[in-house]
């Protein structure tokens, strides 16, 4: 696939300068957009469902963050928030009420989750929560599934989705033998490859991001979150759900209210920091007075709990009401059903729920990472190139979810099919 030249553009511009000093000119792979065959957008600023990049260009951004903005950018009563809580100080290393709060607000939603520990970044987040998992069981081993992505953690990173799966990389280099050793890699959907990893391991956990949305958006066969339940329960090991994604979208107590399967343990971010870095990780009280200092599992961060992104977490989810997931809830519809339709017969499929939006290039939607890998991604570049020409900016890489907000309108929506039509026109 080639790679659009550099041009004159202050986006062309300042990529030249990064290149000199990030590696591969981002801070993150995916921003790069060298699966979908061009140079990234240097983003000047942003207001509700709009994008405007550095050269004036302005787009309907299904990005958004890559998930914590489910208000769409700079929302008053989270930039006031945000604001307020600076005047006052930026950290203090100390306890705050606003922590308290916003604890409150999580467990009042999430239905598993009673006590939690909060962090800056959902890597942090999974990370200590299998730590705690295998604190709490003895075991070493942990099961995850092919193409799932819970951030950049040694362990974690065997056969990962998002960056990992747009770039190509199985696993990373620089990742000990020994780290990777402990995880046990299934394909997702595949009732007996668990059954038997069961069988063969002593699994402290089972990490599962519910509705996995770093291989696309595929959802969870009828009966596999439950069988996953099941199989936790009788071999007395830990089910993780990581919702650092569908928490707070896809309901408001994420994938675990919608589907009734309670995990053990959540992996929580995005939407909880309303834009700013913070994450969480929970459970029972129980297993959460493990952690130090009411426990002996170590765990701690200078920023975790920091008052700017505590307060961006406590405004984004007191604006979250019944009415906003209705509203949610039918923009996905729509932004779904108008991209199948502007498809029309060809060789493209959509998954969506809440909050939640994947194209396929493929016939049929796949239900595991190898069905994913399978799609084809030179369309999928070629029809994205032809969306941001026209003013849509969709996640640079099939294996990630698109992410519809409040803000988007029915008029963006409209927009969006009409450019999707004609960008199909010229990729499939
Ligand atoms: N878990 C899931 C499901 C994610 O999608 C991500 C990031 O995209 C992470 C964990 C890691 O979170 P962070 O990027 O905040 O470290």
């Amino acid at each position: 696939m080639s790679t659009s030249s550099l041009s004159d553009t202050r986006s062309a511009e300042l990529y030249r300068r990064a290149l000199h000093v990030l590696p591969g000119g981002v801070n993150s792979p995916v921003r790069a957009m060298r699966a979908i065959g061009r140079d990234p957008i240097f983003v000047e600023r942003a207001s509700g469902a709009e994008l405007t990049d550095v050269d004036g260009n302005v787009y309907v951004d299904y990005v958004c963050s890559w998930g914590p903005l489910i208000h769409g950018h700079a929302h008053p009563a989270i930039v006031e928030a945000v604001i307020g809580a600076a005047a006052l100080g930026t950290s203090y290393g100390a306890p705050t009420a606003g922590e308290v709060e916003l604890a409150e607000a999580i467990t009042a939603r999430m239905p598993s989750v009673d006590m939690l520990r909060m962090t800056s970044s959902g890597t942090e987040a999974s990370m200590s929560a299998i730590r705690l998992a295998r604190a709490a069981t003895g075991h070493d081993k942990l099961l995850k599934f092919a193409g799932a992505y819970h951030g950049h953690v040694d362990g974690l990173l065997a056969q990962a989705g998002s960056g990992l799966a747009t770039q190509g990389i199985p696993s990373s280099p620089g990742v000990p033998a020994s780290a990777a050793a402990d995880t046990v890699v299934v394909p997702w959907n595949d009732p007996e490859a668990v059954r038997r990893a069961f069988a063969e391991h002593e699994l402290a956990a089972v990490l599962v991001e519910p509705y996995p949305a770093n291989m696309g958006l595929i959802p969870p066969a009828p009966g596999f979150l439950e069988l996953l339940r099941d199989l936790c329960t009788g071999y007395d090991s830990l089910l993780i759900f990581d919702e650092v994604i569908t928490g707070f979208r896809v309901a408001p107590g994420g994938a675990q209210e919608l589907t009734g399967v309670l995990p053990d343990l959540t992996v929580m971010g995005k939407i909880l920091g309303g834009g700013l870095p913070a994450a969480a990780f929970g459970g029972s009280a129980a297993l959460m007075e493990r952690i130090a200092p009411a426990g002996d599992v170590y765990q701690a961060g200078t920023l975790s709990g920091n008052p700017l992104a505590v307060a961006a977490g406590r405004a984004t989810l007191a604006l979250l009401d019944e009415q906003a997931y209705m509203t949610l809830s039918d923009t996905t519809r729509a932004l779904a059903d108008g991209l199948r339709e502007a498809a029309g017969d060809r060789p493209v499929s959509v998954t969506s729920t809440t909050g939640l939006v994947t194209v396929f290039f493929a016939a049929e939607a796949p239900t595991d990472y190898a069905g994913a890998v399978a799609c084809d991604s030179e369309a999928y570049g070629t029809w994205c190139r032809a969306l941001l020409a026209r003013g849509v900016y969709p996640p640079a890489s099939q294996f990630e979810a698109w992410f519809p907000s409040l803000a988007h309108s029915s008029e963006h929506i409209t927009r969006t099919v009409e450019a999707a039509a004609a960008a199909f026109a010229e990729a499939a």
